[in-house]
């Protein structure tokens, strides 16, 4: 056994799966700092999930592994919660006593799903053009690396961020009101990027961190689908104001909704509601509704997770055709059952997350329980 030093204790707790994930709180990032006094060590964790019982699994894991150490004492475990992500200011870096630098964004909202093809970016992109049409700052991440369906989505297809801002940061593109960023922007089409989990997590840092967003009121990020590395990496990363999951109301696409939403509640993101896509079909001559999926899927998961149901929307086969010209159906049709049932959503989303923004700024009362 080597000697006591913060490497030593680094390669340690790479033993140390986040409770509940195979991934380790090392490659998570979750391990901000250690220290050494003589025998003792103190280890900062920053953490989302306020929950006692993950906060103390997680002490005691980290505890159990360091003190197996040769020549350690005392073990100090303090959990910070993760700082709001943060532009970098503009122009010369300015001292550290100066102040801060603006929040990313006033509100950060992930669209996620269990699985693929419910019409997840379908979601996120409507829900990002409507919250631009009543006025608001928007910005759209395409964090979904391995599909991205953003610049098809918002009409940018082929084009590429030109510009950049003073510190030679790319400026995003901007469709409908919304500043768009993708890694489509960066590939050919069709050549689908196989990348792994911490190139995933580092790739999106970067297009949060060191892209000229300008100042948002809200971010909404497109997640890929699933419970992989790329949402724990983004949960443990930014202090979103909550995840929109969206489903199809069929069984299995509820499944994989439900294991969503619990990874979600896991780490600690509050889960602002359901989107129940592809709910019922509205015929287009008789106006008839009929439930292809069965009645009230989304419904009845939002139900019994305790959950609100944001909006069902139906299916429209038109949809499919404006997603692919690249003109989100909001904008082609607001008053379609389809366009109004978004425009709803975005309503909702606003309502849950106005008061979501209020109790954001008591990361505060959250570090000063668990100390600094
Ligand atoms: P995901 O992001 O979940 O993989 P997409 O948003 O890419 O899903 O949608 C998958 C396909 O379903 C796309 O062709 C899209 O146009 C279509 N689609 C999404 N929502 C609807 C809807 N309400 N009605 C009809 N087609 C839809």
């Amino acid at each position: 056994m080597g000697i006591l030093s913060d490497d030593s204790v680094r390669e340690a707790l790479r033993s140390v799966p986040f409770p509940g994930f195979s991934r380790d709180i090392v490659s998570l990032g979750v391990v901000r700092q250690i220290s050494i006094d003589g025998s003792s060590v103190s280890i900062e964790l920053v953490v989302q999930n306020r929950e006692d019982v993950v906060l103390r699994a997680l002490e005691d894991r980290v505890k159990a592994v360091v003190s197996a150490l040769s020549e350690v004492g005392a073990v100090n475990v303090k959990f910070v919660g993760p700082a709001p992500a943060r532009l970098p200011s503009a122009g010369k870096p300015a001292p550290a006593e100066v102040k801060p630098a603006a929040p990313l964004a006033h509100r950060i909202i992930g669209v996620a799903s269990g699985k693929g093809g419910v019409g997840k970016s379908t979601v996120a992109v409507n829900l990002a053009v409507s919250l631009a049409q009543q006025g608001r700052r928007v910005g759209f991440l395409d964090a979904d690396v391995h599909g991205p369906s953003a610049p098809l989505m918002f009409g940018l297809e082929g084009r590429r961020p030109e510009r950049a801002d003073a510190d030679g940061r790319p400026v995003p593109l901007e469709a409908f009101g919304v500043r768009v960023m993708s890694m489509g922007f960066f590939t050919e089409r069709g050549n689908a990027v196989i990348w792994r989990g911490p190139i995933v997590g580092n790739f999106i840092k970067q297009l949060l961190g060191e892209v000229a967003w300008g100042e948002l009121d809200d971010l909404v990020i497109d997640f890929p689908p699933g419970t992989g590395d790329a949402q724990l990496t983004i949960s443990q990363t930014l202090q979103l104001s909550g995840v929109v999951v969206v489903t199809t109301p069929n069984e299995l696409a509820l499944i994989d909704a439900v294991k969503a939403i619990a990874m979600f509640q896991k780490v600690g993101v509050p889960i602002l509601g359901i989107v129940e896509n592809m709910s019922y079909f509205v015929c287009g001559h008789c106006q008839q509704t009929t439930e292809i999926f069965g009645s009230g899927g989304g419904s009845r998961e939002a139900l019994a997770h305790d959950v609100p149901l944001l909006g069902r929307v139906p299916i429209d086969p038109a949809v499919v055709a404006e997603s692919d010209r690249g003109v989100p159906v909001v904008i082609e049709r607001p008053q379609s059952p389809a366009g109004l049932a978004f425009a709803q959503i975005a309503r909702a989303v606003i309502e849950r997350t106005a008061a979501r923004a209020e109790t954001n700024l008591g990361l505060g009362a959250f570090l000063d329980r668990f100390g600094r």
